[in-house]
């Protein structure tokens, strides 16, 4: 019989696989505790102790740097709620993610105004304590159970915030969930709501959607024979003299931030295609993207492949993503990017009848296949034209120092690192019926099944 913890690990390498660009290809070196939740199960447990043995604890870039944080937080009284520690270094910022458990399963209470008091503690040791930090991402998790009994992690909370935001707290800030909607959009799932003993404040700025329902039942079919006029985006405006960066597949803990410090550090912008229920985690990130003056596009809710799901589920896959982005940004989503490229004709009629345009790229630098950052630049810069469009992903912090000599390579050749928008304006777009449009990417080397 199958040990639990080989089930959990088949399915956590699936998951890392539907990540990936390509399905072949080895699997990115991203710790564990930053790997995506699952959480379409219903919570049989919401009390149960989380695992928080050491071997579990610390799982990121700085050991050194971890165990004080450990100790700090110790001290801070949450020795029980731990659950993950991951510091990264770098960029001149020293980041922690940090992950808790909600509700005391030893009291079995589950309380809102706890959450939001445990959390201002970790803001305050993170940020007042001795480790003095610029950054914290933040959330606290619940067990699920799958219905083959594996045991999971379903973040019910989150907060993202930087130290200037968490010193804007000040003094006449009474209660935790006054000072936590000071830092920003905290989110609280409706599960955790539904179950919380008390309804304590919630911080001013929250966020309290729940998993849509993406079976495709509320989405009756609508033109699903490709005849609507569909168009796609593989290149850009050459005259913009602009070479597009497309970073797909976050928000994601700490790499989002670093992303970000690069794009502003460098006078950048980038577009960035979302996956629908890591936003809904971390909603907060999504606005920090949105505010850097970056462009935010689709990546569909679950990051399966398009080809593979019925088209009432692909309409929903994208039509909640889209609602959540808009939700959150106030803007109208228009981009999609396609999980690994993948669209059949089905699913890019779909795309035409809710205003979404496909964005393919030219440059796949491959940077999840753990190559090294003198690799991933060759790939992105090597004969590079205005009109390109780069891909990178939310993987590992190499990406982030990736991004950040690309910007530089480019500006070195006389162009300029934006957003597919900056080029969008006298785009060759492919146009057409969707099987059509499918079959002139597949002739451009697009990654496209038939
Ligand atoms: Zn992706």
């Amino acid at each position: 019989m199958m040990l639990l913890r080989d089930l959990k690990t088949i399915l956590t390498l699936a998951w890392a696989c539907a990540l990936a660009v390509v399905a072949a290809g080895p699997l990115t070196a991203m710790p564990s505790h930053l790997r995506p939740h699952l959480y379409d199960y219903a919570p049989p447990a919401l009390l149960e102790p989380l695992d928080n043995d050491d071997p579990n604890l610390l799982k990121g870039w700085s050991p050194v740097d971890e165990q004080s944080l450990q100790q700090t937080l110790g001290e801070a009284g949450l020795t029980e709620k731990v659950v993950k520690i991951a510091v990264y270094r770098g960029f001149g910022c020293k980041m922690a993610a940090i992950k808790l458990q909600a509700g005391d399963w030893e009291t079995g209470r589950f309380s809102v105004d706890e959450l939001n008091a445990d959390a201002v503690k970790v803001l305050k040791a993170v940020f007042d304590g001795p480790d003095r930090f610029d950054h914290v991402d933040l959330w606290a998790a619940v067990p699920m159970t799958a219905p083959d009994k594996v045991k999971w992690h379903w973040p019910v909370f989150s907060v993202s915030a930087w130290k200037r935001q968490y010193d804007e707290i000040g003094d006449a800030i009474k209660t935790p969930a006054e000072a936590l909607g000071k830092v920003g959009l905290v989110r609280y799932d409706p599960m955790l709501l539904d179950h919380a003993s008390d309804r304590a404040d919630l911080a001013a700025e929250a966020m309290t959607l729940g998993m849509p329902d993406l079976t495709g039942r509320r989405d009756p079919a609508g033109n699903e024979t490709g005849t609507p006029d569909c168009s796609a985006l593989r290149s850009g405006c050459a005259a913009s003299r602009t070479v597009a960066i497309t970073i797909d597949d976050g928000p994601h803990p700490v790499i989002s931030t670093l992303m970000l410090k690069v794009l502003a550090d460098e006078g950048a912008r980038a577009t960035f295609f979302l996956v629908g229920e890591k936003v809904l985690q971390q909603p907060q990130l999504l606005r920090e993207i949105v505010e850097g003056g970056n462009e935010v596009g689709n990546h569909t809710f679950t990051h399966h492949r398009l080809p593979d799901l019925r088209p009432d589920v692909v309409r929903a896959e994208l039509k909640e993503t889209s609602k959540l982005i808009e939700a959150i940004t106030g803007k109208r989503c228009r981009l999609m990017r396609p999980p690994g490229g993948d669209m059949h004709a089905s699913s890019m009629a779909i795309c035409a009848e809710l205003g979404l345009l496909p964005v393919f790229w030219t440059r796949n630098t491959g940077d999840w296949q753990d190559r090294p950052v003198h690799e991933i630049v060759a790939k992105a810069l090597k004969n590079v034209h205005a009109g390109d469009v780069i891909l990178i992903h939310q993987a590992r912090p190499d990406s982030a120092e990736s991004l950040r000599e690309i910007i530089l390579g480019l500006r070195r050749l006389g162009l300029k690192a934006g957003s597919i928008g900056d080029m969008l304006n006298g785009a060759p777009l492919i146009r057409g019926k969707a099987p059509s449009v499918i079959a002139q990417l597949q002739a451009k080397g697009a990654l496209v099944r038939e």
